[in-house]
């Protein structure tokens, strides 16, 4: 990917060009389709993109930048969710250019949604051990196999499908990246309920199910690099923020509030997924225990862990303001952010004590404690498990031996499990 950077922008001019522009085309009665046209057209829906791919060529920094001073402005930026934060910059990277025309604009614009589709009942951690097999046949692939643990795949327009087209080469040589269209009869979504009671995602079984010939990202057998640019882009965007746009009325912005509580409804639990370190203090009050020794102890040591890690993940985002991609510090802040989730709920436990299993309004904090124990063990394996982000820093940042991979160089089909 080019980019051309106009040399030696600051931050304030940007803010600056910026209002200019929102000042003479927003208008909060608008559809929000119409708007994000003008956001695109104008370069600032991503703005450190190319010029060619609704981007301004801007620094990494003004992405982070012109969405927040949109929010600041009164206006609305791009849509939330996979589609924006994983399937665009993977498309951008990889894709070709009748991809990137066909595919990125309906993705910033909000007209289309995606989910990834890449766990299988056989390959979590070993993703590359995938086994749902794509067959070219005139025209088309036809895919078959299952995939698990698929985030809103329920209402997925498109889906990021890593499937197996060569079995006679290793494991990471014979996947390729897919966009699969969802709505079609070979595709079968089911939800699953969660221990939490909420039921975010899904199996997806695939039978005969169709994609055009050309919905490939990347080359035909290297979608093992494209998935890994997804991956890394998963453990940058694992925090979820909901844009707090104005409470003002007008079409464009009722329009966007009712997209983030569609996308946010079905993440109304990653919040306590998080451990809510934040309510940590309010609890320990109410419970009339912020007194005790021990619980004061627990209670630093935590919100100390929660400290550092906000220091880490702003060191993260200066380095990436700098151009740097998103590297280790995804994988330290993850685990970071696991270490905290259970050292939280640890601590809640030990202010609630047997209350904190109770549901409804009458327990600890309207409930929220009982969704926070059952909702943590989540953090620790969406988007990597902890030992796998243990075995990532041991390599990648330690320089540490790498681990043995004993099926990582015969061909897929002589793996012995595989049959
Ligand atoms: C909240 C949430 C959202 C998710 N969303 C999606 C989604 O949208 N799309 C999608 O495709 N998937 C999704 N997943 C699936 C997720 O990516 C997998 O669950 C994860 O990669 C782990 O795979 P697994 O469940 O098969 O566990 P396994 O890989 O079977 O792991 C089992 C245990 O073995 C350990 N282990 C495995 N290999 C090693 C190793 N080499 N070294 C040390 N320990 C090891 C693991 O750490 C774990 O403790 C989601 C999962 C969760 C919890």
């Amino acid at each position: 990917m080019t980019q051309q950077e106009p040399a030696g922008i600051s931050p304030a001019q940007v803010r600056a060009e910026l209002a200019e522009w929102v000042g003479q085309y927003w208008d909060p009665a608008m559809a929000l389709h119409d708007w994000r046209v003008l956001l695109l057209e104008s370069g600032w829906a991503v703005p450190s993109w190319p010029l060619r791919w609704h981007g301004r060529g801007l620094p990494a920094w003004a992405d982070e930048l012109v969405g927040s001073e949109l929010l600041r402005l009164g206006a609305v930026g791009i849509p939330v969710g996979s589609g924006t934060w994983l399937a665009a910059p993977t498309i951008l990277a990889h894709g070709g250019d009748d991809l990137r025309e066909r595919l990125l604009r309906p993705i910033l614009t909000g007209e289309q949604t995606w989910c990834q589709l890449f766990s299988e009942p056989g390959a979590g951690s070993d993703l590359a051990g995938l086994s749902t097999s794509a067959v070219l046949d005139g025209d088309t692939w036809v895919i078959n196999g299952q995939k698990v643990w698929n985030t809103s795949a329920h209402h997925a327009d498109l889906g990021m499908l890593l499937a197996r087209t060569d079995r006679d080469v290793p494991k990471h040589q014979g996947i390729t990246y897919f966009v699969l269209p969802m709505k079609q009869h070979g595709v079968e979504v089911r939800q699953l309920r969660q221990m939490n009671f909420h039921a975010s995602f899904n199996e997806v079984f695939l039978t005969e199910a169709r994609i055009p010939k050309d919905n490939v990202i990347g080359a035909v057998g290297q979608g093992w690099t494209a998935a890994l640019t997804t991956l890394a882009y998963e453990r940058r965007f694992s925090a979820l923020h909901r844009p707090s746009y104005s409470p003002a009325s007008g079409r464009a912005l009722d329009e966007a509030r009712a997209e983030a509580d569609d996308h946010f409804a079905t993440y109304s639990w990653y919040p306590q997924r998080a451990g809510r370190p934040d309510l940590i203090i309010e609890h320990a009050r109410a419970a009339g225990v912020a007194d005790d020794p021990v619980i004061r102890q627990a209670i630093a040591r935590l919100l100390t862990l929660h400290r550092v890690s906000v220091w880490t993940a702003e060191r993260a985002r200066a380095a990436r303001a700098l151009g740097a991609r998103p590297g280790a510090e995804g994988s330290i802040g993850k685990l970071a952010a696991s270490t905290i989730a259970r050292e939280s709920a640890r601590v809640h436990a030990m202010i609630a004590g047997a209350k904190g299993m109770l549901t409804g309004p009458d327990s600890a904090l309207g409930g929220v404690i009982a969704e926070v124990l059952m909702s943590v063990p989540g953090q620790s394996i969406a988007g990597g498990t902890d030992e796998i982000q243990k075995n990532i820093l041991a390599e990648k940042v330690l320089g540490l031996p790498g681990e043995v991979r004993v099926d990582k160089d015969i061909p897929y089909s002589q793996i012995k499990h595989r049959g």
